[in-house]
């Protein structure tokens, strides 16, 4: 059997807290019991977002909770081609089609159709699913709109996709999900619509990129929050849609505020940063997250 690979896969958009670091020591651990390797990704699609100066920050908090990860590093914005070449594929499978609304073309729609009386199904994060209106768009009505340079993303066209599956689609999951689900998991794609496979600035999505990486870094075990556990279902139908062989799952607790929220990199909630400035030790971070 070919040696376990795992990965950490940060997106420099803020500096890491206690929940990163459970994460990142949790997948390190893990490759160290059985002798696997230990992948550091840096998730940096998001050009708006993400500042070399955090990614600078994400190191040095991992290297000072003593983590050792292989070099290169890969970066997902010096892989561009990559993801466009699976985008490609889907593209000349007719799988993905070009999408045009803005957040405010799509808010209309759903006012219009909720006036109606009709509920708006929304994603396991809440964010409501994209209307289905373009999938039809005539293709010279879609090339004239190219051609005047409007912008668009690529979604998938969930109900054309999800035929092409033959079988089941299901992951291992080795964690658990939000409702203690664990072990042969059926993946429910359908839950997230048509979701964004490229986006509007650059030819790819946080699911096609971290699909293709996966696959190119040989990653056998994915571990990582539970937050990401539904997410799992579009990586497995990108999977299959690639021909792409999946890694195992192992979704694992979130290390919860003082107020029980999920912490986040925005509200700047405990940053392993200033807990290292306190006077803290890798060592009480293990305690901390429960390692
Ligand atoms: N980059 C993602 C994040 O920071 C994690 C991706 C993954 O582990 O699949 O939330």
């Amino acid at each position: 059997m070919s040696q376990p690979v795992f990965r950490f896969a940060p997106s420099p958009n803020g500096p890491l807290h206690l929940g990163h670091a459970y994460s990142a020591l949790l997948n390190h651990d893990l490759a160290r019991q059985v002798g696997g390797r230990f992948l550091l990704r840096i998730e940096d699609i998001d050009r708006e977002r993400c500042r070399p100066r955090f990614e600078r920050a994400i190191l040095d908090d991992l290297e000072w909770l003593g983590l050792e990860w292989e070099e290169p590093v890969r970066r997902q914005s010096g892989h561009l081609d990559d993801y466009r070449e699976a985008l490609d594929r889907l593209v000349e499978a007719e799988l993905v089609y070009p999408a045009f609304l803005s957040r405010g073309d799509v808010r209309a729609v759903i006012a219009e159709e909720e006036a109606r009386g009709a509920d708006w199904p929304r994603d396991p994060d809440g964010a409501p699913l994209y209307p289905t209106i373009e999938r039809e768009l005539p293709e010279d009505e879609r090339r004239a709109r190219i051609e005047a340079g409007a912008p668009f993303a690529w979604r998938l066209d969930i109900d054309a996709a999800m035929e092409r599956v033959s079988g089941k689609l299901d992951w291992q999951e080795q964690g658990s999900g939000p409702q203690g689900e664990t072990g042969l998991i059926s993946a429910d794609p359908r839950v997230w619509g048509d979701f964004i496979v490229a986006r509007k600035d650059v030819p790819t999505s946080y699911q096609l990129s971290v699909v293709v990486d996966d696959a190119i870094q040989d990653v056998t075990h994915v571990v990582r929050g539970r937050d990401l556990f539904h997410a799992t279902s579009g990586q497995r139908l990108l999977q299959e849609l690639l021909g792409l062989s999946p890694p195992v799952y192992l979704h694992h607790d979130l290390i919860l505020g003082e107020d029980g929220r999920k912490l986040s990199k925005s509200r700047g909630d405990t940053g392993l940063e200033a807990l290292r400035t306190a006077g803290l030790t890798p060592n009480d971070i293990r305690r901390m997250v429960g390692l």
